[in-house]
């Protein structure tokens, strides 16, 4: 199959051509057709799939014809944070070039008035995040009644994010009649409902089991201490000729601390996480895209869906506490069939975790061993409480290790003061065969799949209260709970609401002064 056979109009033809790509990916192959037919698609299929072209590609020459009026989109994108918004905009000015098509990116964290400004024009494609388009919507700015082409892409994501709400929210703010393509890594039973709700009649396709890893990644995985992480982790760079890489962490406080660890050690490095302001991400992404930083420490806000092209490493400074987590942070090296390598550092508590994605890969990660590092074992045991790991605190659920306090402090220590004399050593890392475990009955544990409010890399949270508006006849109650995106509208966000209901504590109570 080729991209001709696809009835792409020429303009596209040639700005695919440009870009360098011969033939369709399978999930562009399937469902270009159709959705150039103007028929719903669910598509399966996880980025790094060339998803995103597959419906841009359709979408532009869909709208080459017609033109928008001033606040009213013709076409709809809902992506669940602002890098990957980002990016499928660049995906429209790449494919688009030969087109005259107007976009706007409505994400959170850059001017309203500029947003407000382009909308004003008249835009074709509207790519944006959920809370960034509600507060536009509310304040009269934009109407989605025009709106002929909706696409929801990573669906899953939405949800794990709890963004499933204001997704539903927006839908229904959209004519019935209209196209509509959903996409989703994985399928679960509130995925596959909100489907069922929003597409008619959907041309289905699924390109790849929601869980591989791509072969052209070679995967590796050390025990060590926690204490010991951080040289663990420097010996491993060393050892090995790292063009650039991200180091992912589970928490964004353990972002910035090893980022300045890392600067510190002289390594080129610069951190990436939810709390940052957008326009710090932005510029950081950037520079780790134009090579200025070789380096980016990050939390899963850079899991998904990033394309930085021929990016030699990943490392995963901590376990992955969702299986899914670690194909996607994985995924972001060895793309479009390159070479990559993605090595985890573990430590002995992270057992059960390790356990829950070799069980997701289908296969055991290699051990590798850092000579200089003492290896440790892994325990099936969870880790005693008080001796968190790391994880995400915050969350609700009936798991027990979500609840763990944060890791003590000596673990947390001042890079300073936990790195002073650590000899360097310059180590080459050795990789051995799969460490066949002794056969167990393997039971994941179960997971909370509900919509969540924090994000996937939340972490054991400082309780921020957000400004709450009491209207004094009101008795106590809230009359304006701050949405989720009034703060942040990405996947960091982590700030906690908090309502007293009917009920009126006594140092909110004021006496009435009798007139
Ligand atoms: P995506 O899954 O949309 O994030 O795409 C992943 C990467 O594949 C991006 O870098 C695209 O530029 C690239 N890509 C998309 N379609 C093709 C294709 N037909 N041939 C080669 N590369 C592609």
């Amino acid at each position: 199959m080729s991209f001709e056979d696809l009835g792409l109009s020429p303009e596209v033809f040639r700005a695919v051509t440009d870009a360098g790509y011969t033939a369709p990916t399978p999930i562009q192959a399937q469902a270009i057709p159709y959705v150039l037919m103007g028929r719903d698609v669910l598509g399966c299929a996880q980025t790094g799939t060339g998803k995103t072209a597959s419906f841009t590609l359709p979408m532009i020459d869909i709208l080459a014809a017609g033109r928008a009026r001033a606040r009213m989109p013709r076409s709809l994108i809902i992506e669940p944070t602002r890098e990957l918004a980002a990016q499928v905009a660049e995906a429209f000015n790449t494919y688009g070039k030969y087109n005259k098509l107007e976009q706007a990116l409505l994400i959170g964290g850059e001017s309203f008035s500029d947003q407000e400004r382009k909308l004003d024009r008249g835009v074709d494609v509207l790519i944006a995040t959920p809370g960034r388009l509600i507060d536009l919507y509310e304040r009269g700015k934009i109407l989605l009644s025009d709106v002929k082409i909706l696409v929801i892409d990573e669906a899953d994501r939405m949800l794990d994010m709890g963004f499933i709400p204001d997704v539903e929210r927006i839908v229904g703010l959209l004519s019935k009649i209209r196209q509509t393509l959903f996409f989703s890594a994985t399928m679960p039973p509130e995925i596959r409902r909100l489907a069922d709700a929003f597409l008619m009649n959907p041309k289905e396709i699924t390109v790849s089991p929601p869980a591989s890893t791509a072969i052209t990644v070679t995967q590796g995985i050390a025990v060590v201490t926690t204490e010991g992480k951080r040289d663990a982790l420097r010996r491993l760079i060393r050892s090995e000729d790292v063009k650039n890489a991200i180091i992912f962490c589970n928490r964004k406080r353990d972002v910035d601390v090893l980022n300045r660890s890392l600067v510190k050690h002289g390594f080129d490095a610069a951190a990436l996480h939810g709390d940052m302001p957008q326009s710090k991400r932005t510029e950081t992404l950037e520079r780790f895209k134009a090579n200025e930083i070789r380096f980016l420490v990050a939390s899963d806000v850079a899991a998904r869906g990033l394309d930085v092209q021929g990016m030699s490493h990943v490392y995963n400074f901590d376990v992955p506490i969702h299986a899914e987590d670690y194909v996607h942070r994985i995924g972001r090296t060895g793309r479009g069939g390159r070479e990559g390598i993605a090595y985890t550092l573990a430590t002995p508590e992270d057992g059960r975790f390790v356990e829950a994605i070799q069980q997701l890969i289908g296969k055991p990660i290699p051990t590798i061993v850092i000579p200089g590092v003492e290896a440790q074992e892994l325990s099936a045991e969870d880790a005693p409480r008080g001796r968190g790991r790391g994880g995400r605190g915050g969350r609700t659920g009936s798991n027990d290790r979500n609840r763990r306090p944060a890791p003590s402090r000596e673990k947390q220590a001042p890079v300073a003061a936990a790195e002073a004399a650590q000899p360097e050593v310059v180590a080459d890392v050795q990789v051995s065969a799969p460490v066949e475990k002794p056969a167990r009955e393997h039971k994941p544990r179960e997971r909370s799949r509900g919509p969540r409010n924090s994000e996937r890399n939340a972490e054991p949270k400082e309780r921020t209260f957000a400004p709450i508006t009491m209207n004094p006849s009101d008795h106590g109650n809230v009359t304006k709970m701050p949405r989720r995106d009034d703060r942040h509208d990405n996947d960091d966000d982590d700030r906690r609401v908090v309502g007293f209901g009917d009920h009126m504590p006594a140092f909110l109570a004021r006496a009435r002064v009798a007139r």
